[in-house]
């Protein structure tokens, strides 16, 4: 049976903003200018205003943005290469390799299995002397944020890195503060990517780095352009990481949409939430809080060994999933040797998670019928 339900069809999310692309596309062409310029400048403005961060800078994709910060921070005496970067074990490689790529050491902290983030009450546990960052991943759109990450970050003095990739638009409400704090605004600095499959995603590769702090700003623009902070003068040996106007420009269409973006994938997975019961499924948490997760992906648990099965039946239906993520950083042959002790949460969400559709490519009309669909297969 073809795939009724399609797990994303970038083409379909894109498809209502088509004319306005189109648009901003034929601006930048007929501009003459095709990497950084006004449209890079109006954007970094524009997502700067969403975030509530003093700086942004555009960035080549989500990756160059991590190691951007972290380089930023060696160039800045804050880091040096061997020191420790504290990083969810369960996350996409991505988190990890911009820790590796800068010669510094990611300590792996195992996941919260109830949130799929990290586990607050194993932070303090790897915090050592060489200990510099706490990364937090807003894994699958869910904010990583506790009242306990800001006392251990505080108590040892440690940078909040925060990737964003996952959580645009999200929102933590931090007990015991008025109003809602913007991911990317939370810690010392945070990364952004606006990868096609992301929330707000580029027609390629773009991504951000937001900061309250000047000279993280000021060294990761230079980073990101040769090392140059100014023409022909440069201050550290950088790389190529700038962004492309046209991506910019198609982005400033996208990214004023971001709430109904996120609030369509909040309905969907209300749907899933209420709707689905079956005996081998632990849905996700739904925290009181409505901004606090921007569903990036809706990840149910299958319990007993059964993901696989149940990822097959859904496939012989019409349903297409995904797995994010089957293998997880320290069991890739890349880093054979990473991980010091035993990461069980992370071992067992590599077996047990499984990704629905939940893009605008998917009605909630649809969502439903998944829901009955699971609701009536037996494993
Ligand atoms: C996508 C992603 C990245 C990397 O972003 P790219 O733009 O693909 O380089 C980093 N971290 C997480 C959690 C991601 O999901």
């Amino acid at each position: 049976m073809s795939n009724q339900y399609p797990f994303l069809r970038l083409g379909d999310v894109n498809r209502r903003y088509e004319a306005e692309l189109i648009e901003a596309a034929v601006r930048v062409i007929q501009s003459g200018r095709y990497v950084g310029g006004d449209e890079v400048t109006s954007f970094e403005r524009e997502l700067g205003e969403m975030v509530k961060t003093k700086h942004v800078v555009g960035v080549s994709n989500g990756l160059d943005a991590l190691r951007l910060i972290l380089r930023g921070y060696i160039e800045l005496g804050e880091m040096a290469p061997g020191d420790e970067i504290i990083v969810p074990a369960n996350t996409y490689i991505a988190s990890v390799l911009a820790v590796t790529d800068c010669g510094l050491t990611p300590v792996l902290v195992d996941a919260d299995i109830h949130t799929m983030n990290i586990d607050y009450d194993l932070i303090r546990e790897a915090v050592t002397p060489s200990t510099r960052a706490i990364m937090t991943v807003h894994l699958y759109g869910r904010i990583a944020w506790d009242e306990r990450l800001m006392a251990i970050a505080r108590k040892y003095n440690l940078k909040i890195i925060e990737d964003c990739a996952q959580a645009i638009g999200g929102r933590a409400c931090i007990p015991g503060i008025n109003g809602s704090y913007q991911a990317g605004g939370l810690g010392d600095a945070a990364a952004f990517s606006f990868y096609p499959t992301k929330n707000i995603g580029a027609l390629g590769d773009a991504g951000a780095v937001a900061t309250n702090d000047p000279a993280l700003a000021k060294a990761v623009r230079a980073l990101a352009n040769y090392g140059a902070d100014r023409r022909y003068h440069n201050i550290y040996c950088g790389g190529n990481c700038r962004l492309d106007s046209l991506q910019a420009a198609l982005l400033r269409v996208k990214l004023p949409h971001i709430d109904e973006e996120n609030g369509g994938r909040f309905e969907r997975a209300l749907v899933y939430e209420r709707m689905i019961s079956h005996k081998n499924i632990v849905k996700p948490f739904m925290s009181r809080w409505v901004t606090d997760n921007v569903w990036h992906q809706y990840v149910i648990r299958v319990t007993d060994g059964k993901r696989d099965r149940m990822k097959e039946e859904l496939l012989k239906r019409g349903v297409e999933t995904d797995i994010h993520y089957a293998v997880p950083p320290h069991r890739q042959p890349c880093y054979a040797g990473l991980a010091h002790g035993e990461l069980p949460v992370t071992e067992r969400l590599a077996s047990e998670v499984l990704s629905l559709p939940i893009s605008s490519c998917t009605s909630v009309s649809e969502a439903a019928e998944i829901a009955k669909i699971i609701n009536n297969i037996e494993l």
